[in-house]
């Protein structure tokens, strides 16, 4: 499998083998490695997220860190 990783960096990569080498390097440490020495994380990152569900990530984040302003009324109020 390793051998397939410099190609993956130049893009020479598709189809159903960028999809078996991705499947792969996702198990295997020491190809993950290789993959990050060949510079050519960005070819299984473009491939296997898509760009918008980091935003949506991030959008349930915001929901979740929201400040909830109704919590500290109970603290002041009444006593
Ligand atoms: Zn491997």
């Amino acid at each position: 499998m390793r051998e397939v990783l410099p190609l993956l960096a130049s893009g020479d990569v598709e189809g159903s083998l960028l999809a078996e080498t991705r499947s792969h390097v996702a198990r295997c440490e020491a190809c993950r490695e290789a993959v990050f020495e060949y510079g050519a994380q960005g070819m299984l990152l473009r491939a296997s997220v898509p760009p918008e569900s980091s935003e949506s990530l991030w959008g349930a984040l915001k929901e979740r860190i929201k400040p909830r302003s109704e919590d500290w009324s109970d603290f002041g109020g009444e006593a």
